[in-house]
């Protein structure tokens, strides 16, 4: 078993002030895996102190500089790819196809976060004046566990990208994967402060470095909840915000596709992750003329979803991270049934044989309308709600009636109608005929799914702060 008792400040691993200790539960088998001390207040204000100290230098380096940083930690972190997805796989119960995924994304963030930079004017000039984009201060960084990793590459590369030193609160159920990404950083021999990293609670840690004033900028990934909390309490220090929050998306899939082929993709698209994925296209919308053809589809589809230990190579659906989200997707089950769903597969209680683990029996609610509370409420696992339309106007109308605007999905043979669909919905992002992903292309939400864009470009902006100056 791991001890974990460390944090990252100011280039070198301290012992921590905070002494309560949790344990990192493997949710595949409910072994400890780790025990990890975890900070309070007083770190986070140390590791606060550290990267103020060392704004003062990394603020004022150029482009080649910040690009040889991010350089050397895509280098380090990319050498540790296997342990990171190992971690990811252990501690999460992330399968491996998927695992694998976030933490290349995540490596490969420090590589975009360099190409984008060298494409970004920092001085934007015209006439008599100057606009230079400046490193808006000390960043603080706090994630969510459906991916750690790759949230906390993701910020920490374009703070870095932008000049902005930070101090991460990483998920305190992700402190595996955290502890290889800290060797990571070691190993890269980054200047002293730039990069601080604090294991802690969201209440103790978390809320230090909203209230701080001397961090100037929090990015977030996590709930709605936890995000309006941050946009209330940051309020008193005027705190910029990034928030990258829930979702419900909607998968609308048009009178004109393939069903033997859109379904599978479908089904694919909302257990991603194992449902814990806050893209994931958790509301299907589709034609009511077609239900009877479409539910047979499901059903058969659903074989290919298969549910188990994720050492397993069959397995495509690993186990819900912990006991406390294996209860809340049972207790939407509940509710989806109260509400009279009709229950096409899956239902309450684990799988047969899979009693020891966190496992979900993967869910398929029809006769869902969208006022529910199983479709309108974000559940995170392997629930999804198929919804009838008659006209691809109610279809749009649906997909829009939601607090939520992360993502959305279009399915449809002819292109030019799939466009139309795609650029009336409300959302960050639309993927039309697929899934798919662009490193450079925004992320982020409309709505109650957040405040902000992260990737390329705009992930660097959101760390900028202009500065004109006039003659
Ligand atoms: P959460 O909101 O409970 O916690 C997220 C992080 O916030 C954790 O590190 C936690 O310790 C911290 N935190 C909690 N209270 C805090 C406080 N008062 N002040 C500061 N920090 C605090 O979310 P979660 O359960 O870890 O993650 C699941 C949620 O994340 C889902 O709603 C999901 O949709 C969302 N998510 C969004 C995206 C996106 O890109 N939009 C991606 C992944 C997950």
């Amino acid at each position: 078993m791991m001890t974990i008792t460390k944090h990252y400040i100011d280039g070198a691993f301290v012992e921590s002030h905070g002494r309560t200790v949790t344990e990192s539960i493997n949710p595949t088998n409910q072994h400890v895996l780790a025990s990890v001390m975890l900070g309070d207040e007083e770190d986070a204000r140390r590791a606060i102190a550290a990267a103020t100290r060392a704004f003062q230098r990394y603020s004022r380096t150029s482009k080649k500089e910040r690009s040889e940083v991010l350089r050397r930690i895509h280098e380090v972190a990319s050498a540790r790819l296997g342990d990171l997805t190992d971690a990811m796989i252990t501690e999460y119960g992330g399968v491996p196809q998927f695992a694998t995924l976030i933490v290349r994304t995540g490596v490969e963030a420090f590589r975009q976060a360099e190409k984008a930079l060298q494409g970004l004017a920092l001085e934007r000039k015209w006439d008599k004046t100057t606009v230079f984009l400046e490193p808006v201060g000390v960043a603080g960084l706090i994630t969510a566990w459906n991916a750690n990793a790759l949230f906390v590459c993701l910020k920490t590369a374009s703070a870095l990208a932008a000049g902005c030193t930070v101090v991460v609160k990483p998920s305190e159920l992700s402190c595996l994967q955290t502890q290889v990404l800290l060797e990571c950083l070691h190993d890269a021999g980054l200047p002293r402060g730039i990069v601080n990293v604090v294991n802690g609670l969201g209440d103790t840690v978390g809320a230090e470095l909203v209230r701080n004033p001397n961090v100037a900028k929090i990015s977030f990934t996590g709930s709605a909840a936890v995000g309006e909390k941050i946009m209330r309490d940051g309020a008193a220090t005027m705190k910029r915000v990034t928030l990258e929050l829930g979702g419900k998306s909607p998968n609308i899939l048009l009178d004109d596709v393939d069903f033997s082929k859109a379904i599978p993709m479908a089904l694919g698209i909302a257990f991603m992750n194992s449902g814990q994925a806050c893209a994931a296209g958790t509301r299907l919308l589709v034609p009511k003329s077609r239900l009877g053809e479409i539910k047979r589809t499901i059903v058969d589809a659903m074989g290919a979803f298969v549910v188990g230990d994720p050492a397993d190579p069959k397995t495509v659906i690993g186990p819900m991270v912990s006991k406390k989200q294996y209860e809340r997707v049972q207790s939407y089950i509940r509710k989806g049934m109260d509400e009279g769903a009709e229950l096409l597969v899956g239902g309450e209680g684990h799988p047969r044989g899979l009693e020891h683990g966190n496992f979900i029996k993967p869910t398929v609610f029809t006769g869902v309308s969208n006022d529910m509370t199983i479709a309108q409420e974000e559940i995170f696992g392997p629930v999804l709600c198929v919804i009838g339309y008659d006209t691809v106007d109610e279809a749009v109308d649906i997909a829009n009636d939601s607090r939520y605007g992360l993502h959305a999905f279009v399915s449809g043979a002819d292109i030019q109608r799939a466009r139309r669909v795609a650029s009336q919905i409300r959302v960050g992002r639309v993927v039309v005929n697929g899934m798919r992903d662009d490193p450079q292309a925004p992320w982020g939400g409309f709505k109650h799914s957040g405040v902000g864009r992260e990737y390329g470009a705009f992930g660097i902006e959101a760390f900028l702060e202009p500065r004109a100056i006039l003659e």
